[in-house]
């Protein structure tokens, strides 16, 4: 009893213990959550080196972060700002989010303690200029340098640890410029633009805040979501936009830039690209020249001479058959003597030799009229395909059109055919 009892109990922890695996969702986040159960969380954190791809965001970019389907980064920009990026701080906290923030240098300046608590919270610290121009697409060297230095070293300043700051940077406005993107790709910092953003700095509700981050995400089905944190209506559309991804099965992922001690997230190029293309989507750029040109060349032998039907010194000026041909001479049976018994001078024969049908017929009555006379004792013996000797006759008289010469080919019509008249007959009848 108690031996059976263990072994039903056994099975049941089994039975549990499956059922929890499979109904499981791919990350126990809740669990990393205490007095959260409820959580969105964070599924995973990835790791970029920014000098492998240091452009990102597909709304000005060819490459984004490489995220799989229905994963989300979530970014803030031009905060702290205490009075919102506090309450966004507080939600993101309460679900276990971890986001990238794009601190502006004045902000940091002013409120050096908003820096510290994103740092303390776990967030990517990233910059966003030190004034927030809006002019990084015209500006000279000169102006976007202490620009861009004025913000990292503010950010750093403001920071117990400055090795904390990444080496991120949004553009202000994503006023992008080829001039501007160099000068931090030769500093080693990541560009990044967005994904998708949700119009939360035009003035619009909380609500449709809401409506366009969902849908551009759906439309999209992952990637950079971006966001401000020092905006009223952002605060009132992050609770909903983040239960909706929730529901919706989204999962975020934190990034962070690789460092000597955390190498990079293995990666395939493929991956950073949004939509990687597949065997059924159409590439809009072809190679310059076909792969399979290289395929071919390289899978099949290279053809000989005699294949390419080259005149070389000792070959004779008629074409030579192939190896595949000699194969198939080689292997095949010896035809019977009379499998090409065909009379002599007959339409057929005659046909096959020259071009002129007129001039075959003309000769073949010559040739059979004498024959004919003879009857069925002069026709050459053996051979007993009658029909198609008799439909190729048939034919061939068809594309004549004339009965008299019908009459007498019927009468010169023999066994031991073979079906190649036949061929020959209808082609006649297609050149007709
Ligand atoms: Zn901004």
């Amino acid at each position: 009893m108690i031996g059976s009892s263990v072994v039903v109990r056994t099975r049941s922890w089994i039975v549990l213990c499956i059922g929890l695996l499979t109904l499981a969702p791919p990350a126990a986040y809740a669990a990393d959550c205490p007095g959260h159960p409820d959580a969105l969380g964070t599924s995973r954190t990835l790791v970029v080196d920014p000098r492998e791809h240091p452009r990102i965001g597909t709304m000005q970019y060819r490459e984004t972060l490489p995220l799989k389907d229905h994963e989300v980064v979530l970014t803030f920009d031009d905060g702290p700002l205490p009075k919102y990026s506090n309450q966004i701080l507080k939600m993101l906290d309460d679900e276990c989010i971890k986001a990238t923030f794009f601190i502006i240098g004045g902000q940091a300046k002013a409120n050096p303690e908003g820096v510290r608590k994103l740092v303390a919270a776990g967030h990517t610290v990233g910059t966003h200029s030190m004034n927030h121009p809006l002019t990084f697409d015209r500006m000279p060297i000169e102006k976007y340098e202490p620009e861009i230095n004025g913000g990292i070293q503010w950010t750093s300043a403001a920071m117990t640890d400055p090795t904390k700051l990444a080496p991120f940077f949004r553009i202000p406005g994503l006023m992008r410029a080829e001039g501007v993107e160099n000068y931090l790709i030769s500093r080693g910092i990541q560009v990044w633009s967005a994904d998708f953003p949700a119009d939360d700095w035009r003035h619009v509700s909380s609500d449709r805040v809401y409506q366009l981050a969902i849908q551009r995400l759906e439309a999209k089905g992952k990637g950079i979501l971006l966001l401000h944190d020092i905006q009223a209506r952002t605060v009132a559309a992050l609770p909903k936009i983040l239960r909706d991804l929730k529901a919706r099965g989204y999962r975020i992922v934190h990034v962070v830039p690789a460092t000597a001690d955390l190498p990079a997230t293995p990666t395939t190029a493929v991956e950073w690209l949004l939509h990687p293309p597949t065997e059924t989507t159409p590439i809009a750029r072809w190679p310059s020249v076909p792969n399979f040109v290289f395929t071919q060349s390289t899978m099949l032998p290279a053809p000989s001479l005699t294949d390419l039907n080259a005149q070389t010194e000792h070959q004779p000026l008629l074409p030579r058959r192939t190896k595949g041909q000699l194969d198939v001479a080689s292997t095949l049976p010896v035809p019977g003597h009379d499998l090409f018994a065909i009379p002599e001078g007959s339409i057929e024969v005659l046909l096959s030799t020259t071009l002129s049908r007129r001039a075959a017929t003309r000769l073949a009555m010559a040739a059979e009229t004498p024959r004919a006379a003879k009857g069925k004792s002069g026709s050459i013996k053996s051979g007993s395909i009658k029909a198609g000797k008799s439909r190729a006759s048939r034919t061939a008289d068809a594309a004549h059109g004339t009965p008299k010469h019908t009459a007498q080919t019927k009468g010169t019509a023999q066994k031991g055919t073979t079906p190649h008249p036949t061929r020959v007959a209808t082609s006649v009848k297609k050149r007709a």
